[in-house]
């Protein structure tokens, strides 16, 4: 099993870049906001608890995530690799997928870093606001206010695993495709290692 988290702040381009590699390379898709987004839909209690979290730009309990996460891992038994879009965001979260991979008998070989001007990620976030069906896109401060729980809350992750020397810096700024190419020739070269 060959495992990528895909990290970055809110606006890196994670979404779009992750639907380019699941088709490359088969990784089953695992992303928190989209599983989020799932369960208020179909209105569960879990979905409408989360969502008051969501709308203020903050993150849901990390108990509350990597339940879910769990949950999905264990729905996957034969995937080839997982794809992490959003997750880990705090070092908590981190530690139990650890765990989790450990169980079986898995790990993260790699973690594959954006990086995008703040600027940048602002008007990427209220231009995607303006035609998204996202109740958390589009509002400035709750964009502003991600950003800063980004970098309290979830740049100790990049730390964390920069210690165990898994993490590559990829720009994030530029064409979709010309990253998609950065990322592939990231991964290509972690599986040729
Ligand atoms: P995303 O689609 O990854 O940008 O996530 C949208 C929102 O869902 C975030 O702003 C958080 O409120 C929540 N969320 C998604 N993933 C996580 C996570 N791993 N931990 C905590 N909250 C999350």
């Amino acid at each position: 099993m060959f495992n990528v988290i895909l990290f970055g702040p809110p606006g890196s381009g994670k979404g779009t870049q992750s639907e380019k590699l699941i088709e490359k390379y088969g990784f089953v898709h695992l992303s928190t906001g989209d599983l989020l987004r799932k369960e208020r839909q179909l209105k569960t209690h879990l979905g409408i608890e989360a969502q008051k979290f969501v709308d203020k730009g903050q993150l849901v309990p990390d108990e509350v995530v990597i339940g879910m996460v769990s949950s999905a891992l264990d729905e996957n038994l034969n995937a080839p690799g997982f794809l992490f879009d959003g997750f880990p965001r705090t070092v908590t979260q981190a530690e139990a997928l650890d765990r989790l991979l450990e169980l079986k008998k898995s790990e993260i070989p790699v973690v594959l870093f954006l990086e995008v001007d703040e600027e940048e990620l602002i008007k990427r976030l209220v231009n995607r606001g303006k035609t998204s069906e996202r109740t958390d896109d589009g509002d400035e401060n709750i964009q502003r206010k991600r950003q800063q729980v980004y970098k309290k809350e979830t740049l100790p992750v990049a730390a964390y695993y920069a210690k165990k020397k898994k993490v590559v810096t990829i720009n994030g700024m530029g064409s979709i495709e010309d990253i998609f190419s950065r990322l592939s020739a990231s991964i290509d070269k972690k599986i040729a290692d």
